[in-house]
């Protein structure tokens, strides 16, 4: 039996992956003819996402059909008939609806003038400024001032009353690559609320900074005039109709719910919204039990959090499966090296000499392929694998993206996966050297890989023991939830809560069902008024220290969450009594205005304003209530909540963060950017509101992880989707085998927890549901004959990976990191770090420099 994952987007590719991991069978159906959905069409997103594609292809367990769609389904959870458009069924137990979004087509409105070329939809413009575009990402000469209008088919009541969520921090991301590559250039972005924090609001600073003018105002139109652009707004702040004059516009355009969702709810009953999306509940179950939603086809999402519900979605379709084994058998490596080379030639060809590069290492190997494709990449490894070569040298790729994408498909081609070398022709060579200079030095970069390789043997990686239970760091609905899900697995779970009760922040009657749930569970041992003072240990291995008692679990789950919001005395909090927090407001209070002071540019803090001012009005719609903040920032179906709240007469007052509001004498002056005019209000209430403060809780746990954890600048504690390149790990944190959901990642609604939680037990049962798991080959190795024993590593060591027994240096093997700090300071060289020994460095340099001594 097989899971059945419908679309071929990254949702639907990291659910397969996910499941595969695990050892469950997927069949993958997408419609188009090549899988990979939108993010194929996003400038750098695609690079970062492409390696998963080939694993994906090259999985055994997964089997991926294209220019098909399902017809008809059939069955109940655990045995679903799926009849396909290529006349083939299926049958599986579980289905994920993967199925994505429509971008949101202007053209339906001449009034945008998308027939000028010069006019372009977001998706369009992000393949003008793509590296790999023919022009290497520069805007044509002519192309000197440039607008961004945001919320096109969003936030519109005809064609999709919805906030799309997405496209205030994609028209960032496309200005920021816009400039990098083409500096000079004018740039105007039109909105009308950023709906971005964190990150992405320091982006957006720091583009303003930079001289990116960002216009509050809706436009309506884009007039053409004998091939000219043109755009006309309101210039609040001087009180008069602007015209400003451009040479393109970009569309910023939303998302829709896919055309073919509609189809898929008669096909499998799954209810949806009255946006036309996925209903779910926990953020991934729909209606029908044994089906479940992952990225854009249940609400417009981004990457990562498209991400996060494509693995609760795998994690709750992969329940109850054996798993199957997967192994793929190794050649023997016997006799002299003999390496295979592949050059992959993808946008080479114009800064390379590639004749000249070929003739150049015609004697270092046996046989040399070119690739055009990473999809031609594997292949050509498989077939020069199978005819004998048994070190293999990739041309063309970055060791730092592409390094465990090219090992995988040596090791899927039968090959030992430390014998493989990349020879980085790309960053180091073609794209920063003129064309002759780079051809001289990819051949050397070649014939260095090829001296290594040479010097190689195959690694044999030791599996590390597991042990098959759980810590799960933080009581409230997220750590409960994440509880559950790991214990429906049958592995044993510690949850510890720090307070005298589970709940967390949430109100009782929200988590009384969970809390029971967890009490009742016999696989859940809950530990209240506990704090832990220390963890050591790796994935699959963690100790935590308890008072007196010592705990073993092989991953952890973090769910502590962050603190309430602190105005810190703001307006007088804490001395006025007329000053209180959204947290202290009763929003049955009878009174005749009440302002609402927004302090910062929390997201979730901001929904949470609006859905109180709502509350106030319906319950007493004589009290006026104002909302003063720099951005409303309901993203997504929240968006509703703002067209409520306004529709029942809440106003709402724009201030600039320069010059926020102030309350003196019972009265709040505010200077409203919308009127361009100062407004005065006499509330008997003020009540501010602010986003969640992580450092209070994250200082702890830091200090618990032995400064280990990282955070990022404002406290949440960082994962790995906090890289530049695309977010795939949203819920890992720099330490395999720790994992994090809900606020102690970054501000999310309950329901956003909630599907974190799930995720994040996935995560965590991946390492959980073996009893060992495969260690790193490129490790750290003391002689043990040649330590003289002086600890110099042992107190080097960044990763604590080093300890003395009997007299001894020995690498724990699980925290080594392959960082060669100690190789690099022992001074009695007894210590080699795989695949980069001083016999192998130093082959590479006398390569190219002649004798090393
Ligand atoms: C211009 C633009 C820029 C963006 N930039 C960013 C960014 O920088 N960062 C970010 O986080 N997010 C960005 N996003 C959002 C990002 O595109 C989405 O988060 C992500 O692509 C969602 O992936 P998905 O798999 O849910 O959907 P999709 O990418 O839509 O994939 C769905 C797949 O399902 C297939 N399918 C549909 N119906 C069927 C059917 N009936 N049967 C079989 N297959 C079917 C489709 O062909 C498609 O392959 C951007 C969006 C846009 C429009
Ligand atoms: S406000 Fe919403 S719809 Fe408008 S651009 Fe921003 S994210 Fe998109
Ligand atoms: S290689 Fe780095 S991580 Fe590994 S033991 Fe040496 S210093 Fe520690």
């Amino acid at each position: 039996m097989t899971v059945a994952v419908i679309g071929g987007g990254i949702a639907g590719i990291m659910a397969a992956l996910s499941l595969a991991d695990r050892g469950t069978s997927v069949t993958l159906i997408e419609e188009k003819e090549t899988p990979g959905g939108h993010m194929v069409e996003i400038a750098d997103c695609v690079s970062g996402f492409e390696p998963k594609l080939i694993e994906a292809e090259a999985n055994p367990l997964i089997e991926i059909i294209t220019g098909t769609t399902i017809e008809k389904v059939d069955g109940v959870a655990g045995n679903f008939t799926i009849t396909l458009s290529n006349g083939s069924t299926i049958n599986a137990s579980s289905i994920i609806l993967a199925t994505g979004y429509e971008p949101f087509d202007p053209s339906i409105w001449s009034r945008y003038h998308l027939e000028n070329p010069n006019v372009y939809t977001s998706l369009e413009f992000e393949r003008v400024i793509s590296l790999s575009s023919p022009t290497g990402g520069k805007l044509p000469d002519n192309i000197n001032k440039i607008g961004f209008i945001q919320c096109i088919g969003s936030r519109e009541p005809d064609v999709n009353p919805l906030c799309s969520s997405v496209c205030c921090m994609y028209t960032a991301n496309e200005v920021k690559t816009l400039l990098a590559r083409n500096p000079d250039v004018e740039v105007y972005v039109f909105y009308m609320d950023l709906r971005v924090a964190g990150r992405d609001a320091k982006t957006i600073e720091k583009l303003k900074a930079e001289g990116v003018n960002y216009i509050r105002t809706r436009i309506p139109e884009v007039i053409t005039d004998n091939g000219n652009i043109c755009v006309q707004y309101e210039n609040v702040k001087e009180g008069k109709l602007e015209r400003l004059d451009l040479d393109a516009v970009v569309l910023a355009v939303g998302l829709l719910p896919s055309k073919s969702t509609q189809k898929i709810s008669e096909l499998t009953g799954v209810e949806l919204d009255e946006d036309g999306y996925i209903k779910v509940s926990d953020g991934v179950k729909t209606s029908v039990d044994g089906i479940y939603a992952a990225g854009c086809v249940s609400t417009p999402l981004r990457i990562s959090d498209s991400v996060i519900q494509a693995e609760a979605a795998a994690t709750l379709a992969a329940e109850d499966l054996s798993p199957q084994a997967k192994s793929i058998p190794e050649i023997e490596i016997s006799g002299d090296p003999v390496i295979g080379a592949v050059i992959l030639t993808d946008g080479l060809a114009e800064y390379l000499d590639l004749e000249r590069l070929k003739a150049g290492i015609k004697d270092l190997a046996a046989s040399l392929e070119e690739a055009a494709t990473l999809q031609e990449l594997e292949s050509k490894i498989g077939s020069l694998v199978t005819a004998g070569s048994n070190r293999i040298i990739v041309a063309g790729l970055s060791h730092r993206k592409h390094e465990e994408m090219v090992r995988d498909m040596a090791e899927r081609a039968g090959l030992n996966r430390y014998l493989v070398e990349i020879a980085n022709i790309r960053e180091h060579a073609a794209w920063v050297h003129p064309r002759d200079e780079a051809t001289t030095k990819s051949i050397d970069l070649i014939r260095m890989a090829a001296a290594k390789l040479k010097r190689l043997s195959p690694i044999e990686v030791a599996r590390l023991p597991v042990t098959q239970k759980a810590l799960v760091i933080g009581g409230g609905i997220a750590g409960m939830r994440a509880s559950l899900e790991i214990a429906s697995n049958g592995i044993g779970v510690y949850l510890v809560e720090r307070e005298d009760k589970l709940g967390g922040g949430a109100p009782d009657e929200a988590v009384s069902d969970l809390i029971g749930q967890v009490e009742s569970n016999t696989l859940i041992e809950v530990m209240t008024s506990t704090e832990i003072d220390q963890i050591d240990g790796f994935v699959g291995n963690f100790t935590a220290r308890v008072g007196d008692s010592t705990l073993e679990f092989g991953a952890i789950v973090i769910a502590t969450g962050a603190s309430p919001f602190d105005p810190a005395g703001r307006y007088g909090h804490g001395s006025d009594s007329k000053v209180i927090t959204q947290a202290e407001l009763d929003p049955g209070i009878d009174a005749k205005a009440v302002a609402m002071i927004q302090c910062d540019s929390s997201m979730v803090a901001s929904i949470e304003m609006v859905a109180n001012a709502l509350e106030i009005r319906k319950n007493n719609p004589q009290t006026e209530v104002f909302v003063l903040c720099e951005d409303v920032k309901t993203y997504g179906i929240y968006e509703k909540l703002y067209r409520d709240a306004r529709a029942s007469g809440v106003i709402f007052l724009r201030y600039e963060p320069d010059n926020p509001p102030v309350y003196e004498d019972g009265i709040v002056s505010v200077f409203d950017t919308m009127l361009g005019d100062e407004v005065q209000i006499k509330p008997d209430l003020v009540v501010l509101g602010g986003g969640v403060d992580p450092a209070p809780v994250s200082d702890r746990l830091k200090i618990a992880f032995n400064f280990r954890l990282k955070l990022d600048d404002a406290g949440y504690i960082f994962t790995l989707s906090n890289q530049p390149e695309v977010s795939l790990y949203p819920l890992d944190t720099v330490i395999d085998g720790i994992y994090v959901c809900g606020n102690a990642k970054r501000p999310v609604t309950p329901e956003e927890a909630l599907r974190d939680a799930i995720g994040a037990a996935g995560r965590a049962l991946r390492v959980l549901k073996s009893t060992s798991i495969q260690g790193k080959g490129e490790i750290a190795k003391v002689s043990q004959t040649a330590c003289i024993a002086c600890e110099t590593c042992v107190d080097l060591c960044p990763y604590k990976a080093v300890r003395m027994v009997y007299d001894r240096a020995e690498i724990i093997s699980g925290l080594c990191r392959g960082c060669g700090v100690c190789a690099s300071e022992c001074p009695a060289k007894a210590i080699q770090v795989g695949c980069f020994s001083d016999d192998e460095i130093l082959a590479q340099l006398e390569e190219v420099l002649g004798v090393v001594s």
